[in-house]
């Protein structure tokens, strides 16, 4: 039987797991290992993916891969073989431990701890785990203001570092991804591996999830056979606590020989003695590892594998710093990282010969390949020890199966979802403009301020045109965008958005995508760069590519100035609506890139879909806020820098070159009005309109003929289609370096009424061709959001997709394409528009 025939609500046990590579890899480490009870719990709303309870935790696995696991409802053969198994094991650990005194077996190896390179008192520490099982909650707790911070997501995709003094030690925290293991199959599990290797950690914590501890303790195994210096962060412990458990952790500890401290991470309970510790294992001079015990059939191949490297030169090997156990595990395991250094040694053919004699005989002897085998023996050994130690659990949590009922509902789950993002961006819209309104008096004030009391020349117009209007203009989206972030930071610490990829699967399937790219897509939203780093958890390459090109099609909040300003200047009643409409048709746009791509450049098979469903956990007020201000704060610093630079470099062409015998003409004109006022030919106010009518033509013809004025024209030709005028392209042009510089350009070129600082949104409105026809009309408008929308990503994420895709020539590609297609969308709208009107 497989288990995709399994009803919801009933219970089987895995025998088997077919398929092979990464995903038959994946779905072993995530425990769906022989004799194991497996519960399919519910269906997507659209019946696929479906969710399956394991090992105490949840999943879900797509209907195509469930296929691929055998079955039996029957605890029988299969459960009785896999306990006896683990008893076998756990009887060779308590045995062996006799052994070593007896015949002096090296199940428990000393080891000689590797050169320090800090004498001081400097510890190295990374944080390594399961996703969600707290790591970055617990750095930010422990290294508290001194984070630096390089993570957006839920998702850490990057290691992040930070520091913190305890008891005289000066501690280097390093918060790296989140793994299930140190296979060489995801990026993030070689960047973990790599990291382990190559930076050496002095102390490597564990965090372990004690609410899921079998499959976390999975990982630990991997960390035992690299013989590292490790704590264990038993963290989640009040969750463990609350379902009624109980868990002899130092039994286990010293059964794996490694202290395990438990840890409440999102209240800091346990820190300090976790980081006691580690000072613990940081000063002690030699280590007793445990070995994992493989079973005889295992371990007999390992020594052969051991025996072949004899021939070796060890120098060869010691670079790697593996141990030679975990490199003959790892080649039997068929690793491909391994595979790959093996191959640089002289006597690879040997060692390879060997290898593939050893996995033929270990699958005969065991009916079972290699990878299962190790799998099994490492879960066998913690089930082994868990069994002793860990009471078990009664029920899953009722919060998690109530919510879960609501929000994956068949009717319900989808539209709650869609409520959800239009609360958000409602809020985002409507709440956002109150702080937005006092902001932009502040910045109007300031404007006014230095307007009055500044000599007239170059270096006020630099701070009151270039600098205030530019970085005015922009900072007044602070609130929108803070609120933004806000929601964006609920989903993802709550659980949501696991959900929210669950019920999205499918749709995703039909784009040829998978529910887990739907994360860094409404990360997008927020931000495109970090969104192009978070594809990074995407497994399979092409699937990775995809969603990374896709990502720019999402409005991110860069955008949202640009909106809002024309939103409110030109459609404020159905504000929340368009903005909504234009979200959605980036979707839209990101849809038809996506199954275009599938079918031409990236036609491989898709990645499967196995994701864990944390339990919901309220997010707690200070992660929100970090969450939150991290990301604010990145806007605020994006805009000290590059958009400081350009609103200066663009007033720069603006303002320059300044033609004195122009400018005596115009000022003699305004000398005559005010001779005739003077003369009473005229009156007070006939003499203010001419006046006023006199400056605008002399500020449109100054900034015609500036340089700026000149490059527009030069692009103008090819924007004129779309109904652009000049100075629409010269700020599309500027919003390559970011999208918000469109709108800081658009407040140094319509610079309006010079005596008043009036809002840009008045501005905007009031401006027109010299026949005083409106340069905005609803079609201009309509393309021109349209053009920010899909045009070129700016320039950090074209870099990012280069550093993600490792080719300038993917990047270039993404260029091209989305502001290939803007153009092309923009121009149907204005002709089209204009054939109908
Ligand atoms: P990471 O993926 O390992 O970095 O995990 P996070 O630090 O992002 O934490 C995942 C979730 O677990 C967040 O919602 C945290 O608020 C929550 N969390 C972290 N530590 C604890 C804990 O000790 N107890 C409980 N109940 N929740 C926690
Ligand atoms: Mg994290």
């Amino acid at each position: 039987m497989r288990l995709s025939e399994l009803q919801t609500g009933q219970k089987a046990y895995i025998v088997k797991v077919n398929g092979s590579g990464a995903f038959r890899k994946r779905i072993l480490e995530m425990g769906f290992i022989r004799g194991e009870e497996v519960k399919s719990i519910l269906n997507a709303p659209l019946k696929d993916p479906i969710k399956y309870e394991i090992m105490e935790y949840e999943v879900s696995l797509r209907r195509s891969e469930a296929v691929m696991i055998e079955i039996s409802m029957l605890a029988g053969d299969a459960r009785n073989d896999a306990l006896h198994k683990e008893e076998a094991l756990l009887e060779e650990v308590f045995a062996s431990e006799t052994e070593e005194n007896n015949n002096g077996t090296e199940t428990r190896a000393s080891l000689q701890r590797h050169d320090r390179p800090h004498p001081e008192k400097r510890i190295r520490v990374a944080l390594l785990g399961n996703p969600n099982s707290g790591k970055t909650t617990i750095f930010n707790l422990a290294s508290g203001a001194h984070e630096h911070v390089g993570n957006y997501s839920g998702v850490t995709v990057d290691s992040k570092e930070g520091t913190l003094r305890h008891n005289g030690y000066e501690f280097t925290l390093i918060d790296l991804p989140g793994t299930y293991s140190l296979s060489a199959y995801t990026p993030e599990e070689l960047f973990v591996r790599k990291h382990i290797l190559d930076e050496k950690p002095d102390v490597i914590v564990n965090v372990v999830s004690a609410s899921a501890a079998e499959r976390n303790l999975y990982l630990t195994t991997e960390l035992i056979d690299l013989k590292v210096p490790i704590v264990i962060a038993l963290n989640m412990y009040d969750e463990l606590e609350e379902s009624g458990r109980t868990f002899d952790y130092e039994t286990f500890g010293s059964l794996i020989n490694i202290p395990m401290v438990p840890t409440v991470g999102k209240r800091g309970e346990g820190i300090p003695q976790l980081l006691e510790k580690v000072i613990d294992i940081y000063k002690q001079e030699e280590f007793d590892y445990v070995q994992i015990p493989y079973g005889r059939v295992l371990e007999k191949s390992i020594g052969i594998m051991e025996r072949e490297f004899k021939n070796v030169e060890p120098t060869l090997y010691a670079g790697w710093n593996m141990p030679l156990r975990y490199i003959c595990v790892k080649l039997l395991e068929g690793d491909r990282d391994v595979e790959k250094r093996v191959r640089t040694l002289p006597q690879q053919e040997q060692i390879f010969s060997r290898r593939d004699k050893e996995r033929i005989y270990i699958e005969k002897l065991l009916r079972e390949d290699p990878e299962s085998a190790f799998t099994n023996a490492r879960y066998g050994f913690i089930a082994g020890g868990l069994k002793e130690t860990l009471t078990e659990k009664t029920q899953f949590s009722e919060k998690t199966k109530l919510l879960d009922a609501l929000v994956t509902h068949k009717y319900i789950g989808f539209p709650l979802f869609f409520l959800f993002l239009w609360v958000m961006f409602e809020a985002t819209f409507r709440l956002g403009n109150y702080p937005m309104e006092w902001i932009e008096w502040l910045v109007e004030q300031l404007g006014n301020l230095v307007r009055g009391n500044m000599q007239e020349g170059p270096l006020k117009a630099l701070v009151v045109d270039g600098i205030i209007g530019g970085v005015g203009g922009v900072i007044v989206f602070l609130p929108n965008i803070v609120i933004l972030y806000l929601f964006i930071a609920f989903m993802e610490d709550s659980g949501y958005m696991a959900r929210a990829a669950f019920i999205m699967d499918k749709l995703m399937h039909r784009i040829g995508l998978h529910g887990k790219s739907f994360i860094p897509l409404i990360m997008g939203f927020g931000c495109n760069v970090p969104a192009i780093m978070a594809t990074r958890t995407i497994e399979s390459r092409s699937s990775r590519m995809i969603t990374m090109f896709i990502v720019p099609f999402m409005s991110c909040s860069a955008r949202l100035p640009v909106y809002i300003l024309f939103v409110s200047a030109f459609v404020p009643k159905y504000g929340g609506l368009v903005m909504l409409g234009l979200y959605a048709f980036g979707i839209l746009i990101a849809a038809l890139t996506a199954r275009i791509l599938r079918k031409t450049a990236f036609k491989e098979e898709e990645t499967p879909f196995v994701m864990e469903l944390p339990p919901y956990r309220m997010p707690t007020t200070k992660s929100i806020i970090t969450h939150m201000w991290d990301r604010s704060s990145q806007y605020l610093r994006k805009m000290g820098g590059p958009i400081l630079i350009a609103s200066i470099v663009i007033w720069f062409l603006g303002y320059f070159p300044q033609n004195a015998e122009r400018d005596a003409a115009f000022d003699s004109e305004i000398a005559m009005v005010d001779a005739q006022y003077d003369r009473s030919e005229i009156s007070d106010e006939e003499r203010e309109e001419k006046t006023t009518e006199i400056e605008h033509l002399r500020n449109t013809t100054h900034q015609e003929n500036s340089y700026i004025g000149n490059i527009g024209k030069f692009i103008e030709p090819a924007m004129r289609p779309l109904g652009f005028d000049w100075k629409i392209s010269v700020s599309l042009l500027s919003g390559m370096a970011a999208k918000e510089i469109v709108i800081s350009t658009m407040g140094v070129l319509y610079t309006g009424d010079s005596e008043d600082q009036q809002s840009l949104q008045h501005r905007l409105k009031a401006e027109s061709y010299a026949d005083g026809s409106p340069i905005f009309t609803p079609l201009v408008v309509a393309g021109f959001l349209l053009f920010v929308l899909i045009y070129f990503p700016c320039v950090a994420s074209v870099v990012a997709i280069k550093e993600e895709s490792h080719s300038w020539g993917w990047a270039l590609f993404s260029v091209l394409y989305s502001t290939g297609l803007a153009w092309f969308i923009a121009f149907l709208v204005y002709q089209i528009g204009n054939l109908l009107i």
